[in-house]
């Protein structure tokens, strides 16, 4: 009988959003919050019964997110919020107010769900507070079904904390494990029957510390409880070894992306585990092969009864349902599985593995196969030109002829630029104005010729307001982009969009990725007239804005149907495509984003280097075309360097620019210790923050990254792009920017 890891939770509307958003403006009360999130476990338990799934879970739901649900149960709440209490102090924790800052917030390993990091010391206190998952336990009793209780487990709970005092979050194993113990007792005596620990960190390259902590599952057998652990996103070989020795009754394993667990599986054979088999993928939105997936099952060298049929991961991280897709062509929509449509394939897949009549599912189960035989032919998918163009990639589209410090020599001659210039990272304000004009043409309000006005006035304005603060280098603004990804994902062929796709990144809000379902290429220019129009206006240099092949596919739901490399470099020569229109219409200077590149990392240190080479090779394919006279940028947002300097060396760009405000010279320092011999642009003030920094703060600021780098390597800019903030705030920033600049420039040049 199938199990689910676990069920989005902001409501297939939205339903979680809007009223979150109602109540934090004071538009409704908490009992109408409440009400809300009532209906919407109901909905989601009873979507997921009526699927013929047995294991639900129960406290899956969350008003923000699941770690601080966890701090919250665990009674760890930060002292800082000691004034607080109940869901006011819940909210402060997540989002900050008038007089506390929100708990800092990081990527749930791989994915882009964001939660939010425990901030722990050697003497926090911990006390336990069922109240909530009691609560829902009974709801959902209340709807006649019998769910499992998701917590995330005692081992990721720690690894994924932090400590103000540095000590080792793990030390405190011993002293949560009693509080551990309590909450299961108090489960137990409710009622409760299954808890689901999630147990995620193991799949990172486990320290020995983490693995021995492992070891506390040995004191939490529970009489009349069942404890299951589950793993995902990658294999768990070192912690199944541990595992399998514990007082659990199952083990979750993700079969889909950890490939190596299979090794895993003879073992259980030898135990009286459960493997909770996660085979239907739970973080993308693709059909199963169904046939393909049964046959998997039977070949796992493994007793049926041993086996439950799972998700991969919890289904948190794709879309609800299908069912609103109504402008999704059709053929695309049969290819497609968001969570709903992942619990049919999970009931179909079990009884076909058991050999059980399937009834009325054969429909679904015939529709299944005929989609995956036409998703194999499709001419919608498969583009032979395409392909051939990346099978034959000459040397020429592969790199750049001409060593890098040869070719800013040419550079700097014909841009002649002067030392230390200033630019920008390339978006100005998104201000209402903007984003109603896209809008309005978007929705037919407005026609082409009326929308491409206003947008060249947008255009005039920012090369004016970078001309009269004098920056070296100016961008075009980036008005026409409502997103750096979903934009050109619009005009690429192979990519789709939805239109009810939402997935939660965190708390209320939701991204809502493109979707990369066939042979990606590029039909006509995407930037090309903006930017050109840009440079028309201006005697300055005004740099061409593209997004990476490698963000791209970070940042979108990619087809499983083709390796990863080929999709990536599809990607690149797309955008390889531009970059030569650009340079073709005069444009100079072209920075190619890869904001996503490093949070692309694969969880095993084992697949590194896999993901490095092809990463480099796509970001050099996507900026081959580029003559040495064509200056490349690149730019990163928050990255540690430290380790992957070699691969930003390798990615060829002449100008990389990073975010280092918020870290002083923590970051640039690694392109010290490289030895880096190209240029980087290094961010001299944060943008996430509507503060002016002063034209003081800022030469110190400069100063500071010279004491790094010379400045013959350096360019001025801010940490990232300037869309979130508003021109008040813009305007005398980058003028006391420049100024600053002037300052510490003059000082140079007398030297
Ligand atoms: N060019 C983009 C911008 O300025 C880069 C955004 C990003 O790195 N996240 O908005
Ligand atoms: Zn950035």
């Amino acid at each position: 009988m199938p199990y689910v890891i676990g069920y989005p939770r902001i409501g297939e509307k939205r339903e979680l959003k809007f009223a979150l958003e109602k109540y934090w403006r004071g538009e409704i009360g908490f009992e109408e919050l409440e009400s809300v999130a009532k209906e919407l476990r109901a909905r989601h338990w009873q979507y997921q019964k009526e699927a013929g799934i047995e294991y639900i879970s129960c406290n899956d739901f969350s008003y923000y997110d699941q770690m601080i649900d966890m701090i919250v149960l665990l009674g760890c709440e930060p002292d800082e919020y000691k004034d607080l209490s109940g869901i006011d102090r819940y909210f402060a924790m997540a989002r900050g107010d008038a007089r506390h800052k929100a708990l800092p917030m990081t990527k749930w390993l791989n994915t882009n769900y964001h939660y939010f990091v425990p901030q722990l010391h050697k003497k926090s206190s911990f006390s336990p507070n069922t109240s909530k998952i009691v609560q829902e336990y009974k709801e959902a009793k209340a709807l006649g079904i019998e769910p499992k209780v998701n917590l995330i487990g005692p081992v990721t709970f720690l690894s994924f904390s932090r400590t103000i005092d540095g000590i080792d979050p793990l030390d405190l194993i011993e002293k949560i494990l009693p509080i551990y113990r309590q909450i299961l007792e108090e489960l137990a005596q409710n009622g409760v029957k299954v808890v689901q620990f999630d147990e995620p960190a193991l799949v990172k390259d486990p320290t020995q510390k983490q693995l021995e902590a492992l070891k506390v599952y040995d004191q939490l057998a529970v009489a009349g409880l069942e404890l299951c652990v589950v793993t995902y996103f990658e294999h768990a070989l070192e912690a199944v070894e541990i595992l399998l020795d514990m007082p659990i009754s199952g083990i979750g394993l993700d079969l889909v992306y950890g490939k190596n667990n299979i090794e895993a599986i003879e073992r259980f054979a030898k135990s009286d585990k459960k493997l909770i088999a996660g085979i239907v993928d739970g973080r993308n939105i693709w059909i199963s092969d169904i046939d393909e997936k049964v046959k998997f099952l039977r070949s796992l060298p493994i007793d049926k009864e041993q086996v439950i049929v799972s998700t991969s991961c919890s289904l948190l991280h794709v879309p609800y349902t299908l069912r609103y897709e109504e402008k999704l062509d059709s053929n695309i929509k049969s290819w497609l599985a968001f969570a709903n449509e992942k619990l049919d394939e999970l009931r179909i897949i079990d009884k076909l593995y058991r050999g059980k009549e399937l009834g009325k599912d054969s429909r679904l189960y015939e529709a299944n196969k005929a989609a995956n035989a036409t998703r194999k032919t499709s001419l919608q998918i498969h583009n032979e030109a395409v392909q051939e163009r990346l099978q034959n990639l000459t040397q020429e589209q592969k790199e750049r002829s001409m060593p890098a410090t040869k070719r800013l020599r040419i550079q700097h001659e014909l841009l002649s630029y002067p030392i230390l210039p200033t630019t920008t990272i390339g978006s100005f304000p998104q201000t209402p104005e903007v984003r109603k004009v896209r809008k309005d043409f978007k929705d037919g309000v407005i026609s082409e010729a009326e929308y491409k006005a206003k947008m060249r006035e947008f255009i005039d304005y920012c090369i004016k307001v970078q001309e009269d603060v004098g920056l070296d280098i100016l961008v075009h603004g980036e008005f026409e982009r409502n997103d750096m990804v979903e934009y050109f994902g619009q005009m690429l062929e192979g990519v789709a969009f939805s239109e009810n796709g939402w997935v939660q990144s965190y708390g209320s809000r939701c991204v809502k990725p493109p979707i990369i379902f066939g042979d990606v290429s590029r039909p006509a220019p995407m930037t090309v007239e903006w930017i050109t129009y840009a440079q028309s206006r201006t005697d300055k240099i005004v740099k061409g804005m593209l997004t990476g092949p490698v963000t791209m596919l970070n940042w979108s739901f990619v087809r499983d149907d083709l390796e990863r490399e080929k999709v990536y470099k599809q990607m690149a020569l797309a955008i390889a495509d531009e970059v030569a229109d650009l340079q073709e219409a005069g444009i100079k200077i072209i920075q190619v984003d890869e904001a996503a590149f490093k949070e692309g990392y694969p969880l095993r240190q084992e697949n590194r280097a896999e993901y490095e080479r092809v990463a480099v090779e796509s970001f050099k394919i996507a900026t081959a075309p580029a003559k040495p006279q064509t200056q490349i940028h690149t730019h990163m947002c928050y990255s540690d360097f430290n380790d992957i300097m070699p691969t930003i060396d390798a990615m060829d760009a002449e100008v990389i620019s990073i975010e280092t405000a918020r870290n002083g010279n923590r970051l640039l320092e690694a392109f010290k210790n490289y030895d880096y011999q190209k240029e980087v642009g290094a961010g001299v003030y944060d943008i996430h923050s509507p503060r002016v920094p002063s034209k003081e703060e800022l030469i110190k600021e400069i100063e500071n990254r010279l004491q790094v780098l010379p400045a013959k390597q350096l360019w001025i800019n801010p940490d990232c792009g300037l869309k979130t903030r508003k021109w008040e705030e813009v305007i005398p920033s980058l003028k006391n920017m420049v100024e600053a600049t002037k300052d510490v420039r003059s000082r140079i040049i007398k030297l």
